[in-house]
């Protein structure tokens, strides 16, 4: 039966990456944003775990012409794989790679004076964005210290090509939370009014990531980072306002290895959390937490979908394996397709669902998913 199904892979658990959705995907955000707001693909921590190289490539073939990214690295890694247009690099650059930023035309993103200063006392010429803290209080500079703000735009070798803050509420409904989020996109407003008044270019102006975009789509922005939405998911099942509809982009899959019966009061996995209380089938699955499928997920609703119905996965999940009730499905043997996300048969189970069941979001839940899996792309 089996050797007549198609074979995808032969690997032991995999990542299946439609690009023809991420495409969708792409073209419905950037036609959703406002006129003169461009997608900035947020490609950072390999693509979400797609794989960054081949997502950016085909962003790349879709018209996307600027990239965000976490570590120089991941920028030298697009550049060398053909992707030009701007790419920011949003995380931590020490000043001794300002020439590999400069080498690469890599942005970066200045978080404060010392940090501007030091960029710019190695004398390379750097495209810089200035980073606004307008009450996340993480990455940026306050906009009562306004000398600091001015500071950036005074050294001589960096050259400010955009200003940019993030909001640390975008995806609540709470009417606080709104407050909230209105008062840092006021106070971004105002912040951008001072340094233009004092008569510097502010460049590209860019606030939103990608609830930043459903629930604030009115913003005048240059540019819009959306990451997650990309990718066709949100980051969990809470409700906010209409999207373009979009398709998931990933799929995750493992195999059956072995199949056993156990008795009423027999025991599976490490610290025997689960007990059978009638004689079940179970069955071992090749994918594990090293792969990136939590160890919460077990007890927790986690399930996973085998020959089209979904079974829940039981006991402790494993380095590399873990187990599930087949109980329930009529015919199953090793090297059987199992489905942690993604569709098979007629079920589907959401990358958010999955997240919800790992006691996380999905964002957390794509970068975690370990380079060891194939990636397997599509269309
Ligand atoms: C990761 C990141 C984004 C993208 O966030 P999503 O919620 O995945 O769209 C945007 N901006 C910054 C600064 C980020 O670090």
């Amino acid at each position: 039966m089996s050797n007549t199904k198609n074979i995808v892979t032969s690997s032991r658990a995999w990542i299946e990456v439609d690009l023809e959705a991420l495409s969708h995907n792409a073209r419905e955000i950037s036609l959703s944003l406002p006129r003169g707001c461009e997608l900035m693909a947020v490609v950072k921590t390999d693509a979400y775990g797609h794989g960054i190289t081949k997502v950016a490539r085909r962003l790349w073939r879709e018209g996307v012409k600027t990239f965000a990214v976490a570590t120089v690295n991941e920028g030298i890694l697009l550049r060398k794989n053909g992707v030009k247009g701007n790419i920011l690099v949003l995380g931590y650059t020490h000043f001794a790679d300002a020439k590999i930023l400069s080498k690469n035309n890599l942005e970066q993103l200045v978080v404060d004076g010392a940090h501007a200063k030091s960029l710019d006392e190695t004398g390379y010429k750097l495209n810089v964005h200035v980073a606004i803290d307008t009450g996340m209080h993480r990455l940026g500079i306050e906009r009562k210290n306004f000398d600091e703000i001015e500071s950036v735009f005074k050294c001589k070798n960096l050259t400010v090509v955009g200003v940019a803050s993030h909001l640390a509420s975008s995806d609540s409904q709470l009417s606080e939370d709104i407050d909230f989020t209105n008062e840092q996109i006021k106070n971004f407003y105002e912040t951008v009014g001072d340094i233009q008044e004092k008569g510097y270019g502010v460049g590209k102006l860019h606030v939103q990531a990608s609830y930043g975009v459903c629930n604030y789509p009115e913003l005048m922005c240059d540019y819009a980072r959306v990451g997650i939405m990309l990718y066709g998911v949100m980051s969990d099942n809470s409700k906010t306002k209409p999207l373009p509809e979009l398709q998931p982009v990933l799929s995750l899959h493992s195999r059956v290895i072995q199949i056993r019966r156990i008795e009423a009061g027999e025991s599976v996995s490490y610290g025997r959390i689960f007990t059978a209380t009638k004689p079940m089938r179970i069955a071992v699955v090749s994918i594990g937490y090293a792969d990136g499928v939590p160890r919460q997920i077990s007890g927790n609703g986690g399930v996973c979908i085998v020959n089209g119905v979904k079974v829940p996965i039981i006991g402790r999940v494993c380095m590399d394996l873990l187990m599930i009730d087949i109980s329930e499905v009529g015919f199953v043997e090793p090297g059987d397709v199992v489905t942690l996300i993604g569709k098979n048969g007629d079920e589907e189970i959401r990358c958010e669902d999955f997240a919800v069941a790992s006691g996380t979001i999905t964002n957390e839940v794509l970068c975690r998913l370990n380079s060891r899996l194939e990636r397997v792309y599509w269309r």
